[in-house]
């Protein structure tokens, strides 16, 4: 079984709401769920697109809710807050935000041109809006995540894990603007590395979303449990149909059956892929503490609509006074030639084309 807990920090806040009593039926069934999603099942992302194919590509990418890729630490935490062990408060869950705002990465040598291209297009747009960083992994560098291009879905590790060492950010290799490498899914998938779970399981989304168990997949229906305010934290912010963090209506679906219906309006919203908004980008930036993030005013109104696209407007420069001297934060590559790639991890070189 998994590893005991390595408790990194003490940031868990108290969870609102009773314990909840479950079976202990339903507790080896959410432990073989966690298993299953742990293991590979050997299917192409092509594969599961054919079974179920009005769910996106990150749904269908065969992990805990999809694309999460848990580790032991996780998997026990999840476990603990499933079986309620102690009472609902009992455990902790560790702070995982990245050290210095700055995501150290690395890439597999196996993307094309193109392809490099796209998902530094999503990592520009990241540091544009949050006081998010990204930096080349050095020798030194133990903790990274390391982007790579299994044909298997689209997926990440969740948050920064000192023990971890490798983390993994996956995009099955497609051309740019399907599948996986749709703009808005590898942001997505940032957002994960990031350290945010799923807007659909966060504490009070049973006002907002009416699951449609009959719909689902047998085994399926814990990707739709919910979770505490120390797993899935709003940020303050109110819930979010369009969030670039919440599934569609066709999740996990057996029959081609919604599993998951807006309770009000959401103009259509729930699980949209066509744009980030600006409330995900306030989540990461107050998750961070980025400058401003906590006192930007929020428009009641527009969000209503689940529409609103906020504009970050936080100090940069501040931010980057946070850095520790010595760590240097590079401008992403605008454009990366083929022959300038790095061959291997030593060579730390990319040229860049300006525009
Ligand atoms: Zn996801």
């Amino acid at each position: 079984m998994w590893s005991a807990i390595v408790v990194l920090s003490l940031v868990g806040c108290a969870v609102a709401g009773p314990p909840v009593t479950r079976s202990r039926k339903d507790i080896e069934g959410f432990r073989a769920y966690l298993e299953r999603s742990r293991t590979d099942d050997g299917l192409r992302l092509e594969s599961r697109m054919l079974v179920s194919p009005k769910a996106s590509a990150w749904e269908n990418s065969g992990k805990f809710q999809g694309d999460i890729l848990l580790n032991d630490e996780q998997a026990d935490l999840l476990m603990q807050e499933y079986a309620g062990v102690g009472g609902r408060n009992a455990y902790i869950w560790p702070n995982t935000k990245w050290p210095s705002n700055t995501i150290v990465y690395d890439f597999n040598n196996e993307f094309t041109t193109a392809q490099i291209n796209a998902i530094y297009a999503a990592m520009r747009e990241i540091t544009a809006r949050t006081c998010i960083r990204f930096r080349r992994r050095t020798a030194s560098d133990r903790n990274y995540v390391l982007v790579t291009g299994r044909s298997d879905g689209c997926y990440a590790n969740v948050g920064y894990w000192a023990s971890m060492g490798v983390h993994t950010l996956n995009l099955a290799r497609a051309i740019p603007g399907q599948g996986c490498f749709t703009h808005t899914i590898i942001i997505h998938e940032w957002i994960h590395v990031i350290g945010f779970m799923h807007m659909h399981s966060t504490h009070n989304r049973d006002t907002y979303v009416r699951l449609l168990w009959q719909n689902m997949i047998p085994g399926m229906e814990y990707a739709f449990e919910r979770y505490g305010t120390n797993v899935v934290h709003n940020m303050g912010l109110p819930y979010e149909y369009a969030s670039n963090m919440h599934y569609d209506r066709f999740g996990f679906s057996r029959n081609g059956q919604p599993t998951m219906l807006p309770i009000f309006n959401d103009n259509n919203q729930m699980g949209q892929l066509q744009f980030v908004t600006g409330w995900d980008w306030l989540r990461v930036n107050r998750h961070y503490n980025c400058p401003g993030a906590w006192s930007t005013p929020i428009n009641a109104e527009e969000l209503s609509q689940g529409t609103y696209l906020h504009e970050y407007k936080g100090d940069e420069d501040a931010a980057l006074e946070d850095q520790p001297q010595g760590v240097v934060v590079e401008d992403l590559p605008q454009e990366v030639l083929v022959a300038d790639m790095p061959q291997d991890l030593e060579a730390e070189k990319v040229s860049v084309v300006e525009n």
